[in-house]
């Protein structure tokens, strides 16, 4: 790869700035100075040091976000401020998108990475990968609910969905309650409540698989995942 591509690439600036960078002669790569943009290198193979600083180089990135509200699961949007709106430019390069999608007005754990594999495989039907969120619902959440997210519940298109864990945390007035689905539909939990007549007013997504969301995080914020994390999702 050329290596005034391989710096844009890995974050360190457009490639004018980069082309500036190695015309300084601020790049090594195995221990040289490379004044050369178009000096082709395998990071892989070689060890390229930029301003005194070993290049990680990555072909993919794994961020999780505690997605605020009024945001949306998108990479661009002429209106709306997408997830990857709140990434640090570093990561522009890498083309990051989320996986899966949560409402504009849900709130939590959020996968942003450039792994298709990784995402398809999170997101196929086939892999029954659960996904666990919390929600503050109108009414009283009874027994009969938990029964019938057992069963699974016909949304309002005839739609069954396939069975669910609903655990009651709090019931009164509005209840808090923890959903475990499998599946991914549109707006599902939302209509799932609906179909029995609640309202969802707050839904916060906790945990994709084995990815737990890092209460440390703060709406907005994120971090990548650690080898492990990313170990236990694979
Ligand atoms: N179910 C919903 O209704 N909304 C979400 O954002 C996620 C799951």
């Amino acid at each position: 790869m050329r290596l005034d591509k391989l710096l844009a690439n890995q974050g360190f600036g457009s490639r004018k700035d980069v082309k500036q960078l190695i015309k300084k002669g601020k790049v090594t790569i195995d221990g040289e100075a490379v004044k050369s943009s178009s000096f082709h290198v395998d990071p892989k193979q070689s060890e390229v040091i930029v301003n005194g600083k070993t290049l990680d180089y990555r072909d993919y990135i794994y961020i999780m976000m505690n997605k605020p509200k009024g945001v949306i699961s998108a990479t661009r949007d002429d209106k709306e401020t997408c997830v990857t709106d709140l990434l640090d430019e570093f990561y522009t390069p890498f083309s990051l998108f989320p996986v899966g999608r949560l409402d504009k007005d849900t709130v939590g754990l959020m996968l942003i990475t450039n792994d298709g594999e990784l995402s398809h495989q999170l997101l196929s039907p086939k892999q029954h990968v659960d996904k666990v969120y919390e929600a503050k619902i109108k009414g009283l959440v009874t027994d009969a609910d938990v029964d019938a997210f057992k069963k699974g519940v016909c949304l309002e298109d005839g739609y069954v969905t396939k069975p669910a864990k609903l655990e009651i945390l709090t019931a009164d007035a509005y209840s808090d309650v923890r959903v475990t689905i499998s599946e991914g539909k549109f707006h599902q939990i939302k209509r799932m409540f609906d179909a029995r007549g609640h309202e969802v007013v707050e839904l916060k997504r906790l945990k994709i698989g084995s990815l737990v969301l890092d209460h440390h995080l703060d709406y907005g914020e994120y971090r990548e995942l650690t080898e492990e994390e990313l170990k236990q999702l694979q």
